[in-house]
């Protein structure tokens, strides 16, 4: 991926140098609603809060040798190139659905990337970098720890750097999804709904950012920003990171009932989708019979 010729973006937040719980203020303090944040999100994730709770206290600084600095900042004036890699890619995104939201006769406002180490504070509530990346539409931020890009590869065998693209695209899908009010539409259709119905709304959610992200790669692609290999690297991210799979590395068992992202084959098809066509039109997986 010739992500070097892609226009860096300004607007990366870095609060990695705000410590591991940054924005805490050194030790961690874990109030009423941080926990019942953990709670939340754990249940979301199906994941077990102690272990949330846990890899947030390890975080803690008072546990881990003091190190001089973070990583990405040891050397003052050294490239840190994850960032610039992520800035990079943050910046063609912006200059992709700017492109795209100008032919709809829309103004694209791009979003803010919070980068973090360990946990975070957003609108949406505490979190722990064991969440992955996320979008919080009440604040219009994505928020990545780059432990995640990292473990991409280690965990999930889907190395490349168009693997990593791929999970940034997605998270900027997302703040597309609320500048199209489709966020706000679904919050809508959820009120007074069951609980499976909820679910299977948060999937469709899901896949059409997984569309749009696709429909960024369409645009590099075009752009000649893409070397081979690079689409099938971005294909086993999205198959690496599907509900299915991930619940059977983490419970050795698959329940459909709790899916949140979609299948692993729902969200290469959706990807695709977007990468082969580049049309935002194409991403409606609320008005498919079999998303
Ligand atoms: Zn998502």
């Amino acid at each position: 991926m010739r992500w070097g010729e892609m226009r860096g973006s300004g607007n990366v937040e870095d609060r990695e140098s705000a410590g591991p719980a940054g924005g805490f203020g050194g030790g961690l303090k874990l109030g009423g609603v941080g926990l019942i944040a953990v709670l939340a999100i754990s249940w979301f994730l199906g994941l077990n809060p102690l272990d949330v709770l846990m890899s947030l206290q390890g975080e803690d600084s008072s546990s881990v040798p003091t190190q001089s600095a973070p990583p990405g900042s040891s050397a003052p004036g050294a490239r840190d190139e994850t960032k610039e890699f992520i800035a990079r890619v943050l910046g063609d995104t912006e200059d992709t659905w700017s492109t795209i939201f100008k032919e709809m006769g829309h103004e694209y406002r791009p979003p803010k990337l919070v980068l973090f180490r360990g946990a975070v504070d957003s609108a949406c509530g505490l979190a722990s970098s064991a969440v992955g990346p996320f979008y919080c539409a009440s604040d219009g931020r994505v928020y990545l720890d780059r432990s995640f890009l990292e473990d991409l590869s280690k965990r999930f065998g889907a190395p490349g750097e168009f693997a990593r693209a791929y999970v940034i695209a997605h998270e900027v899908g997302h703040h597309v999804q609320n500048q199209l009010g489709i966020m706000e539409k679904v919050a809508q259709r959820r009120g007074g709904t069951s609980e499976a119905r909820s679910h299977a709304l948060s999937v469709l959610v899901e896949l059409q950012a997984d569309c749009f992200a696709g429909v960024w790669g369409h645009s590099a692609k075009r752009r000649n920003l893409l070397d081979p290999g690079d689409v099938e690297a971005g294909l086993a991210a999205a198959a690496a990171i599907g509900d299915d799979r991930l619940q059977q590395q983490s419970r050795g068992r698959v329940a459909p009932e709790s899916f949140t992202h979609g299948s692993s084959a729902q969200r290469v098809r959706w990807f695709r989708a977007g990468l082969d066509s580049g049309d935002v039109s194409q991403c409606n997986t609320f008005e498919t019979a079999r998303p």
